[in-house]
């Protein structure tokens, strides 16, 4: 498996799996335990999550599978995010961010308990929080590596100015931003969050690489983009998700998709992509497949 270099201290595997949805796929801990040495043994050793996910519940879950196989969390990357909280207000949920000293300190320590481990491997910001200090976050952020419970930090669908300000913040300490790129979705193309991270050598992780299984659907935009995926997975022999990944794994940031899916033969489609070459027109073919970029 091809693996990119985040810092020193940190790499991770080029295809990574998120258990985002991890809360619908009624797992029991030793079905859930099967599945991520499944996922170690084809060379996927980051698993993606966070504090939200499930309200909780899907760290909770991952803690229970690696209480049941304790030779789980030493062999990955195990990747957590934090900032997203949801308050009852007048018996509706109110979802809103909360990425201060004290609230990022408390929710590692949260995070760290019910995943049953001792430290993370990187820990996110989860989200693009208007009301960020900046200063207090990266203390926060800070002091949680000096304490030696997270080893490399970083942010999640940060645009360019936010990833900036705080990386200034930590003298530069960030190590990725986890954004969202698929067929049908280029909002950090026309931020130019791509070209930064390019620029930077940082290498970014993609989440809903498959539009969050969207892309199948017979919504029109996707349906365009399909259209033109299958004919190039002809082309190359594959099934049309292989070229999905193919196709985020060819551009130069170095990208690393994150699946959704609990199923190992969709997981292989992934790492079957690290082997398909496409054509460099080939990618500005799917660039503008949806109709939404512009080939000028
Ligand atoms: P995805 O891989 O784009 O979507 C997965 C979904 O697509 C699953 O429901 C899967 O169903 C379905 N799917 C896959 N192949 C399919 C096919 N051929 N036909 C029909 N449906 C298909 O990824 P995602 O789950 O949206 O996101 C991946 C990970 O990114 C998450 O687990 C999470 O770790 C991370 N994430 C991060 C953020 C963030 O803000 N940082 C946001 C969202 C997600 P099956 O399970 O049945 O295969």
């Amino acid at each position: 498996m091809k693996r990119y270099q985040l810092s020193d201290a940190l790499s991770i595997s080029a295809i990574v799996q998120g258990f985002w949805r991890l809360d619908g796929w009624n797992f029991s801990a030793g079905e859930l335990a099967d599945f991520m040495n499944a996922c170690i043994d084809r060379g996927v050793t980051t698993f993606d999550t966070a504090e939200i996910y499930g309200g909780t519940v899907c760290e909770t879950l991952m803690g229970e599978a690696f209480k049941k196989d304790p030779t789980i969390r030493k062999r990955i990357e195990l990747v957590s995010k934090t900032g997203i909280f949801v308050e009852t207000i007048n018996g509706k949920p109110f979802g809103y961010y909360n990425t201060s000293y004290d609230r990022v300190m408390q929710s590692c320590r949260e995070s760290l308990k019910r995943l049953n481990t001792d430290s993370l491997d990187l820990y996110l910001i989860h989200r693009e929080d208007p009301c960020l200090d900046v200063w207090e976050t990266a203390r926060a952020l800070q002091q949680l590596k000096k304490d030696g419970l997270v080893r490399e930090v970083g942010v999640s669908n940060f645009d360019p100015f936010k990833f900036d300000a705080l990386n200034k913040a930590m003298d530069g300490a960030l190590v990725t931003n986890q954004i969202e790129w698929n067929p049908v979705c280029f909002e950090h193309f026309n931020s130019g969050m791509m070209d930064q991270l390019t620029a930077d050598k940082i290498h970014p992780m993609i989440w809903s690489p498959l539009a969050g299984g969207r892309l199948f659907s017979d919504d029109a935009t996707c349906v365009s983009a399909m259209k033109k995926i299958g004919e190039i997975a002809d082309r190359h022999g594959v099934d049309p998700s292989v070229i999905v990944y193919a196709w985020i794994l060819y551009h130069p940031v170095g990208a690393a998709p994150i699946t959704g899916t609990n199923k190992l033969a969709r997981l292989d489609h992934a790492i079957q992509a690290l082997d398909v070459k496409l054509a460099h027109h080939e990618w500005f073919e799917i660039y503008a497949a949806s109709g939404q970029q512009k080939i000028r």
